[in-house]
């Protein structure tokens, strides 16, 4: 079964093709990172324009790496929520008119779910497993009991763990995305320079909360400015990362405890960080946990996800109508 995967929910215009959910043929990705730079985070009206300069190439380029014609694909999918409107419209709309067009099976993908399912992508790891999903809109402890059977245990009440990266990496004039450049800046500095506080730490509770640390790093900041005191943004970064980290990887394998498995996993753009890589592989190997983590170019938004997500769909035959429509507030295992 050969499906093509589009998505376009933020500022990646991406699409992949993939073999029976796992084997990855192609996978393209045009990233907006540049254009959205210079205004510090994703402009909406700026991003939907761009997907329509470029879809139609992504696509074209990604059926072409993976040798196969539209033909030869079994079904089309492309994400339909959540993320912004005019966004999702644009890859929605193009993956529809494709399906109309060739007469083909159309699924619609929600995004988080695709984050998810990156998880199968060139491997045999399968459900039952608890997976953390930290991405730049989401945070989410699930528990994945089967494909697509999914239980939220716990999500953020506020900021998402990547939103948090994004803003502190900006108060720190480090740039955009924040992920990376706080990740490369935290390894000049001391992790336990400065202790910042930490929400909903108490046993059983997966909810997260980021804004508290959010604020009082930019407390930290201006507290500092105002004494005339130097800030080491080295420290900062490193003392920030330590701090998600340690709330992100406790949840996880708690999580896992309270459900009884002993198979975890992570998924979105925050997976790929490698302290919380490292982090997560020493406490599941004390613990007896297995974790398998994504390679770190599925972390972050691409089609083959997408692609890996529609396909255990389309095996019990759920396709979608051509009448779907874009949902921005699309919740985790919600079908319509
Ligand atoms: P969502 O999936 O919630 O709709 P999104 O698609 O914009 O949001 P992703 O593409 O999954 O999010 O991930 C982007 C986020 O991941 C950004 O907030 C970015 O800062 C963060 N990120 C990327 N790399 C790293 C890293 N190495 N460490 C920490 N965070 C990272
Ligand atoms: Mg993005
Ligand atoms: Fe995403």
């Amino acid at each position: 079964t050969i499906i093509l995967g589009i998505e376009s929910s933020c500022d990646e215009t991406a699409a992949g093709v993939v073999k029976n959910g796992k084997e990855v043929l192609s996978n393209v990705i045009y990233s907006q990172i540049e254009v959205h730079k210079k205004y510090g985070g994703v402009v909406p009206e700026i991003a939907s324009r761009k997907h329509i300069e470029v879809i139609s190439t992504v696509v074209v380029e990604a059926l072409e790496k993976a040798k196969v014609t539209l033909d030869e694909v079994d079904a089309i999918a492309a994400t339909y929520g959540p993320g912004l409107v005019g966004a999702l419209l644009v890859g929605l709309s193009y993956g529809k008119a494709l399906a109309y067009a060739k007469n083909k099976p159309f699924i619609g993908v929600n995004h988080i779910e695709g984050h998810i399912a990156a998880n199968y992508l060139g491997s045999e790891f399968a459900p039952p497993f608890v997976c953390l999903v930290a991405s730049g809109g989401h945070s989410h402890i699930v528990f994945v009991k089967d494909y697509g059977e999914y239980e939220v245990m716990g999500q953020t009440m506020d900021d998402a763990a990547g939103e948090a990266f994004d803003k502190v990496a900006r108060a720190l004039g480090l740039g955009y995305p924040g992920g990376p450049v706080i990740e490369r800046a935290a390894k000049l500095g001391n992790m336990e320079a400065i202790e910042f506080p930490k929400s909903f730490m108490e046993e059983g509770n997966f909810d997260f909360s980021f804004s508290g640390l959010k604020t009082a790093v930019l407390n930290y900041l201006n507290r500092q400015k105002q004494r005339g005191e130097d800030v080491n943004i080295y420290d900062v970064a490193a003392s920030f990362q330590k701090n998600v980290v340690d709330v992100l990887a406790k949840k996880l394998i708690d999580a896992a405890k309270v459900k009884k498995i002993d198979k975890i996993s992570i998924a979105g753009g925050v997976a790929s960080n490698s302290l919380l890589r490292e982090r997560l592989k020493e406490e599941a190997d004390a613990k007896g946990i297995k974790i398998h983590y994504p390679n770190k170019i599925y972390c972050t938004d691409n089609g083959a996800m997408i692609a890996a997500a529609a396909y255990y769909d389309f095996i019990k035959g759920k396709t979608s109508g051509l009448d779907l429509n874009a949902i921005p507030y699309l919740k985790i295992g919600e079908k319509i």
